[in-house]
């Protein structure tokens, strides 16, 4: 056997790679692990116990366990998958079979006959009727009496690549020897009030816990020193957040406020050709109250996809217009921002409002114009790009800058909005009052954890007479079944969506993949109009497409997810996606709202690769079994975890480690009082808890 392939078990962990391997400090780096902070926050992922050994007599299969005894026979043995090397172990109890597949000499040698040894292994019951055997048992110095074992369980601590498990347990423990006088900057009064151990006492514990320590209460982490860390750590998130937050509200903002009471939306409301929903009311008058105020406003307002968002949103500007202030209306996509501006004005401006419009992309003359009309107040709204806030626009007063689909701007975004690029630098201006708009459902416990630093309002109603989207999954080598679907909906006068692959998230080659779909679709559809839009067309392409499609011209939009937000013609009533399993559930979710917008019947196809996985089934059972946003959301949330969930430029927030949202839910209730009363208190204690448990993160907050 050459040594590159590495032992099974070595191959097994992972351990052995082919190629050069970083410096060891690049590895760890990975693994987040540089100052010794670091390292005693690097908490095992569990633990065996070697501090007893156990007569062979009463061993028996399930878990492993410590014996000793003497070798009474070993030798090499050719079986037919290669050499093996077995010996026999007795320890005067019973004799145990031990058996190595892959050994080096050195083993041949410590387990040579007459040699007393030391084994940790996992008993297994033999093939074929032999009894107990162990395979790869790890071989210790015999010990002359238990005193002499270790007195508290060993542990296993999580690896990187070629990371030795021996090594990290030296390092761990030696920072929690350097760290030894470990500052508790958690207020004894609080942890003792939840009965929470010290921290140093805890990190003890769960490095080297005494060998009485409950097990399941370890693995579980309801052991209180688990509970004590992650107490910890939503503390830190949570002073965190509110270190935002206070930054963002000790500014003042205009009260907007209608002083000739609220003509524009009375007008607006009784020009509607619908009754807003109750969700919608109630939102719009939390929004109301926060505008009245003389604090900005940072409120979310999460719907699911066709809740009427936009209304809301309408409401809020036209009280902004009441109040003489300016409103910008950013949305993250030059479609989606077309389509505001046009469904905007035609609600507004008979109203006597001006709305202004800017991309980056506008003509020269027309720029201008909008920017003139910005500039001096003609205009009420500005509706646009992100040019809006990116670029010098000058705002004659603003008073309210509204985001739409906040999710796909990232947290940086929001956070450049608090510090608003309109207003000088000057901290006695007023700041504008901040909505945001978003269909990603972002269920409570995580919203409590990664929004803290926002209020959140949520439409849970759908407008009334809306037909529910029937989901079908099919296997993509049943496609030519679904173009005769696609063709019946053609004929009959409705319009198709069909998105195709995402490859990756590569424009160039989604736009191949797109292309080559689209002749292919034009080729088996030789009846039909089809049209196709994607991320990489110029703009002026794709704001004619879509309009086209709009104006029924088209019949089958060909598009990769650049339609995924906002987009609306009720007349289209299937969607078909291609390769749905390589989507998220969200996204799945945003595609699917596209259809089902008028009262006819509409459908949704996800084409899937059979070949997909275990987690890849689950995910599309979801989908097709639920049309609810939020439990879309929750259910993806347990597959995925929370990481993959926000993303961390999502979040804005550096992961949590420890603490998990739905089963620490009165942990974080306990964070968030806790984290008031330390802010209150003694702040700069508090800032020192957040900064130094977040510090192998600080690259990531300070970005
Ligand atoms: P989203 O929340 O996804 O942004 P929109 O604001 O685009 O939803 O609204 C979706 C569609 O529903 C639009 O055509 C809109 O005019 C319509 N709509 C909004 N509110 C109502 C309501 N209360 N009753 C009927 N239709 C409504
Ligand atoms: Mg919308």
């Amino acid at each position: 056997m050459t040594l590159e392939k590495g032992t099974g078990a070595q191959r097994a962990a992972g351990v052995i790679r082919t190629g050069k391997l970083a410096p060891l400090q690049e590895r760890l780096k990975k693994l987040g692990l540089v100052s010794d902070w670091d390292f005693v926050l690097h908490l095992p992922l569990r633990y065996e116990d070697e501090t007893s050994i156990r007569p062979i007599a009463e061993i028996a299969p399930g878990g492993a366990v410590q014996i000793q005894g003497r070798v009474v026979s070993s030798q090499m043995t050719m079986t037919p998958r290669g050499p093996q090397f077995v010996a026999q172990v007795s320890d005067g109890t019973d004799t145990i079979r031990v058996r190595f597949i892959h050994y080096y000499p050195s083993i041949q040698l410590q387990l040579s006959p007459g040699k007393t040894v030391r084994l940790f292994g996992e008993p297994k019951e033999a093939f074929g009727g032999m009894g107990l055997e162990m395979i790869h048992p790890r071989i210790r110095v015999p010990v002359e009496n238990e005193d002499s074992l270790p007195k508290a369980l060993t542990p296993v601590y999580p690896l990187g690549e070629n990371v030795q498990q021996a090594w990290i347990r030296k390092r761990i423990a030696r920072a929690l020897l350097d760290l030894g006088g470990m500052e508790d900057l958690v207020p004894a009064e609080i942890t003792t009030a939840l009965g929470l151990p010290g921290l140093k006492a805890s990190l003890e514990f769960l490095h080297h816990p005494p060998a009485d320590a409950s097990a399941s209460a370890l693995m579980d982490r309801t052991d209180p020193h688990w509970q004590r860390l992650k107490f910890d750590e939503l503390l830190a998130q949570q002073i965190t957040l509110r270190s935002v937050r206070a930054l963002a509200t000790s500014r003042k903002a205009p009260k907007l406020i209608a002083a000739q009471g609220s003509r524009f939306i009375d007008a607006f409301l009784s020009r509607l050709p619908f009754k807003p929903t109750g969700a919608q009311l109630r939102v719009w008058c939390e929004i109301e109250r926060d505008l009245a105020r003389d604090r900005p406003m940072h409120r979310l307002v999460q719907g699911d996809v066709g809740s009427g968002k936009t209304v809301v949103a309408a409401l809020a500007a036209l009280r902004a217009a009441e109040a003489g202030m300016q409103t910008a209306f950013m949305a993250p996509t030059e479609i989606l921002a077309v389509q505001h501006f046009r469904k905007i004005a035609e609600w507004l401006e008979p109203l006597g409002i001006r709305c202004a419009w800017l991309t980056g992309r506008l003509k020269a003359a027309e720029r201008r114009e909008s920017l003139e009309a910005i500039r001096s107040g003609a205009a009420q709204i500005a509706i646009g790009t992100h040019a809006l806030i990116q670029e010098k626009v000058e705002f004659n007063a603003l008073g309210l800058a509204i985001v739409d689909e906040q999710h796909r701007f990232g947290v940086a975004q929001r956070l450049a909005l608090r510090s608003n690029p309109h207003e000088p630098n000057d901290q006695t201006a007023l700041k504008p009052h901040l909505l945001m708009l978003s269909a990603t459902p972002i269920p409570r416990t995580l919203a409590m954890s990664y929004l803290a630093d926002l209020d959140v309002s949520v439409i849970d109603e759908l407008p009334p007479g809306r037909t529910p989207v029937v989901t079908k999954t099919v296997r993509l080598d049943r496609r030519a079944d679904v173009l005769g679907v696609v063709r019946a909906t053609a004929e009959s006068g409705r319009q198709v969506y069909w998105v195709c692959p995402m490859i990756e998230e590569n424009e160039t080659i989604d736009l191949t993949s797109a292309v080559e779909c689209k002749a292919d679709l034009v080729r088996r559809l030789p009846t039909l109009r089809i049209g196709l839009v994607h991320g990489a067309m110029p703009a002026e392409e794709k704001n004619d497409v879509m309009q086209r499609f709009e104006a029924g011209e088209i019949d089958v939009l060909v598009s990769t997810v650049v339609i995924e937000v906002g987009v609306d013609v009720p007349n289209a009533t299937l969607m078909v996606i291609e390769h749905a399993e390589r989507f998220g559930l969200a996204q799945l979710h945003q595609l699917r709202g596209r259809v089902g917008r008028g009262a006819e019947k509409s459908a949704c196809i996800l084409l899937y690769d059979p070949a997909l996985s275990e987690i890849g089934r689950e995910r599309l059972k979801i989908i097709r079994e639920s049309t609810d946003g939020f439990e879309i959301a929750r259910r993806d949330l347990e597959l995925r975890g929370p990481g993959e969930f926000l993303g961390e430029r999502q979040s804005g927030m550096p992961m949590l480690r420890f603490a998990d949202l739905e089963t620490d839910a009165a942990l974080l209730a306990a964070a968030r009082d806790a984290a008031a009363r330390m802010c209150e208190s003694d702040p700069d204690r508090a800032a020192r808890h957040a900064k130094r448990w977040f510090s192998a993160q600080s690259d990531f907050l300070s970005a």
